[in-house]
């Protein structure tokens, strides 16, 4: 495996940050996961802008171009023989001392990692997943804001831990409002009465794949709407959708002991799912420009 840091392309056993950095000591940086289907990244545009917004906001300045980001990316899969892969840009804080002060990092470290990963969740896109609402809340935006995919993954962790020991395949976040967020590594919809109702993004991170289920469903003629909400419309929905990068377009039926709807993937999860595989195997920036 070949990965990109800072501007070499190295072996994985070369490829080493220090005990230093500020992003290994305290999760001090940014990172991105992108999908590449048969050849193009999709939505490269998109999340390499997303990594610089989201840098921006920690006041960390990325040492390379978004342009330099492009290529970095797309030749990294290029030297891994990767036509179909899992993309892992990272930007961390860089190596300073012991202290929290960035300004003792000097320079910021950019890594990318490529790998194979094909459907996350497996057989589970025809039975659907189980949901479990965790007691954790998710970060509120005036402390740690979910729109921005720092390295520090803590607070999903721990949903994640407390949906596994509740037997969950997903955790379900809600903020401290008591409104509906996301889920550990996706955004969620319901589906009622043919609508599709998802929360709106000050609680929740601004999910690409989030964009292009919006974009797919308006397309299909499938009313939209973004709102607060809460335990009783995820428990009384028609339908539950999860979507990320990682997870794609994924099916809930169970959500804390609740059947959701008829406890199989509905027509219009179905129906979108498949849509979501056109665009993605159709769509895409060429890691092999001529
Ligand atoms: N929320 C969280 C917390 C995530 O980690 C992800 C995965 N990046 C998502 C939502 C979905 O975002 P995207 O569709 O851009 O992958």
């Amino acid at each position: 495996m070949i990965i990109y840091k800072d501007g070499n392309y190295l072996p994985e056993e070369q490829a080493r940050i220090s005990v230093f950095d500020h992003g290994f000591l305290y999760g001090d940086g940014v990172f991105e996961g992108i999908r590449c289907y048969n050849g193009r990244v999709f939505r490269l545009k998109e999340h390499i802008d997303r990594l610089y917004d989201s840098a921006k906001t920690i006041d960390l300045q990325c040492p390379i171009t978004k342009e330099e980001m492009t290529e970095a990316i797309c030749e990294t899969l290029r030297r891994n023989n990767l036509t179909d892969a899992y993309i892992r840009p990272i930007v961390t804080r860089g190596v300073g001392d012991l202290g929290l002060d960035p300004r003792k990092c000097k320079v910021a470290s950019v890594i990318i990692v490529a790998v194979t990963w094909g459907a996350m969740y497996g057989d589970l896109y025809e039975k659907g997943l189980r949901g479990v609402t965790v007691s954790i809340r998710r970060n509120p935006a005036e402390c740690l804001p979910p729109n921005v995919k720092s390295l520090n993954y803590l607070n999903n962790i721990l949903a994640k831990i407390e949906a596994n020991y509740k037997g969950g395949d997903e955790a379900i976040f809600f903020d401290t409002n008591g409104y509906l967020s996301e889920g550990s590594g996706d955004n969620l919809y319901i589906v009622k009465n043919g609508e599709i109702l998802t929360p709106p993004t000050l609680n929740n991170l601004r999910g690409i794949s989030r964009m292009v289920l919006l974009e797919i469903a308006r397309a299909h003629g499938i009313p939209v709407k973004e709102q607060n909400l809460g335990y009783f419309d995820i428990y009384t929905a028609d339908e539950l959708i999860c979507t990320g990068t990682a997870a794609e377009v994924a099916p809930i039926t169970w959500v804390d002991g609740r059947t959701i709807g008829s406890g199989k993937p509905g027509p219009v999860t179905i129906q979108l799912m498949a849509a979501f595989k056109t665009v993605t195997a159709n769509e895409g920036y060429p890691i092999n420009k001529k």
